[in-house]
């Protein structure tokens, strides 16, 4: 198979969250599994800073946004390690910004525009660079015009035929929706502007129209798949999916080998695996409790958490939780991440008032994600919703045992130790109810356990010995991109006849 996979963001040249690490990592599989794989995202600032060799490939286009023409240049580079080329589409007007999609809280006002331009330029960018596709793989809204544009426009033209379309949704609440008139913009007839394909809402909804327009849709994990076909999770697209149900998958995201992994790590205190984790993790634990300024204390569980700070992401849980256990447990918490201003201003306020047991880093760093992933006990993750959800596998496989809120993808990768009927060995710790009572709950009886040697022993093994390494889930791609591609021979065999 020959695939290209469009995405706003892939690492190491871009990162705001997990769509990067699945971009990134899944083309590598797919090309060790024997296929053809290449990658296209927008040249941002930051990408220049990946470490990664870019050359220009001298070819440019123009293509239409609304009534302009738009004139944009193609780079070329590699992912780190694997023969896949990535080609980037430069327009620095619209992506030499300081970040990816918006500023201090706010949405660039032209992302409409910005990204209407990347998913015409993949359109022109498979014909320039002569790329033979059986099927392209679009991720999110940001791409969400290319599945329209192929049907509408492109399907017909040579190079194009039979060429298959994919739609990944990785997390159904960002949506790409614009008022009516960016319409314009795409450059698709008002006609398709009707409830049944681009308008939600008297919007411009730019994931809808993927969703309508693709020959498949996934999505990044079995249980989310289910949970977005009604509502509240399904955001108001449950009605689109549950009509297009047939052409529905739910693939589990893997790990990287690569980059998460504690034999290798090299931003951690000691590197350990499965056979050395308890005499070296201790090692990551106190220097992690030196770097945030918490007591070294061996013996006292440490929580982390890493994430967006957002409502998704359970941080109202988080905080009450804090507020009330302080004062009666003795666990330590470790906190990265950055997002809405409420929850920097509470967990900054909690910091200040608990400074031996909770300390704070607000901001973006890689690094740190690593050590606390090593140097904590356990790892915290009481999603509202969660499509897949990466951090609790990198906790798994780095001995740190996840504390989560059953669903979506934590619900198909974790176990609880006091779930029954469960058809895994427990590795976790997991909830139903969303509430910082049920989240208090939890927490206490992980950290019973944590004083139970033998209990805590089985969990970390198991955790550690589990594959979820992008192998497993890059076959499963395969077999749906040779479905799509089936699905788009058999359109265009309808349509033609
Ligand atoms: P989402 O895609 O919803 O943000 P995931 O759990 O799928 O959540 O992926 C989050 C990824 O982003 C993980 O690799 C995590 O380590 C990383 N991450 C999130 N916030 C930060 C941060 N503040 N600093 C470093 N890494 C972060």
């Amino acid at each position: 198979m020959n695939i290209l996979l469009a995405t706003s963001e892939a690492v190491p040249f871009a990162k705001t969250g997990g769509l990067a690490d699945v971009c990134g990592a899944l083309p590598r599989e797919v090309a060790q599994l024997g296929h053809q794989a290449a990658v296209i995202m927008p040249a941002y600032r930051q990408t220049r800073y990946c470490g990664q060799k870019i050359v220009p490939l001298g070819i440019d286009f123009i293509v239409p946004v609304g009534s302009k023409m738009v004139a944009g240049h193609l780079l070329q580079s590699n992912l780190p390690n694997a023969d896949v080329p990535v080609y980037l589409v430069q327009q620095d007007q619209y992506f030499d910004r300081d970040e990816l999609y918006g500023s201090e809280g706010k949405d660039y006002i032209d992302n409409c525009e910005r990204f209407v331009f990347f998913c015409r330029a993949v359109m022109e960018a498979i014909r320039l660079l002569e790329l033979k596709l059986d099927v392209i793989h679009c991720n999110d809204w940001q791409t969400g015009l290319i599945p329209a544009y192929l049907k509408i426009e492109y399907q017909h033209r040579p190079g194009y035929q039979g060429l298959g379309s994919l739609m990944t949704i990785h997390n159904i609440s960002y949506q790409g929706q614009f008022w009516h008139w960016d319409m314009l913009l795409t450059g698709l007839d008002w006609k398709y502007f009707n409830w049944h394909q681009m308008e939600f809402h008297g919007k411009l909804n730019l994931l809808k129209t993927g969703l309508v327009f693709a020959d498949s849709i996934s999505t990044v994990s079995p249980r989310y798949a289910q949970e977005i076909q009604s509502s509240p999770l399904g955001c108001g697209l449950e009605g689109v999916l549950q009509h297009r149900r047939d052409v529905l998958h739910g693939i589990l995201n893997g790990t990287d080998n690569g980059d998460w992994n504690p034999a290798t790590d090299p931003h951690i205190a000691a590197n350990y695996d499965i056979n050395t984790v308890w005499e070296k993790k201790p090692i990551c634990k106190a220097a992690l409790q030196r770097e945030m300024g918490l007591p070294e204390a061996p013996r006292t569980p440490l929580i982390g958490f890493i994430g967006r700070l957002t409502d998704q992401k359970g941080l109202d849980l988080i905080a009450e939780v804090i507020q009330r256990w302080v004062q009666t447990t003795d666990a330590q918490w470790v906190i990265l991440g950055t997002g809405q201003p409420k929850y920097h201003r509470l967990l900054e306020t909690l910091a200040e008032r608990f400074p031996h047991r909770v300390a704070v880093h607000l901001g973006f760093s890689d690094p740190l994600a690593h050590r606390i992933e090593a140097g904590a006990d356990m790892f915290l993750m009481p999603s509202r919703y969660e499509p897949c959800g990466l951090s609790q596998l990198y906790s798994l496989k780095y001995g740190t045992v996840p504390v989560v809120r059953a669903t979506g993808g934590l619900a198909d990768t974790i176990t609880g130790l006091h779930e029954t009927g469960a058809s895994s060995p427990p590795n976790g710790f997991s909830f139903q109810e969303y509430s910082a009572i049920a989240l208090a709950e939890t927490l206490n009886q992980a950290c019973q356990a944590y004083h139970q040697p033998d209990v805590w022993r089985q969990l970390v093994t198991t955790g550690m010995s589990q594959d979820w390494s992008w192998a497993r889930s890059a076959k499963q791609y395969v077999e749906l991109y040779a479905l799509t591609a089936q699905r788009a021979r058999q359109a265009s065999g309808q349509a033609g006849a």
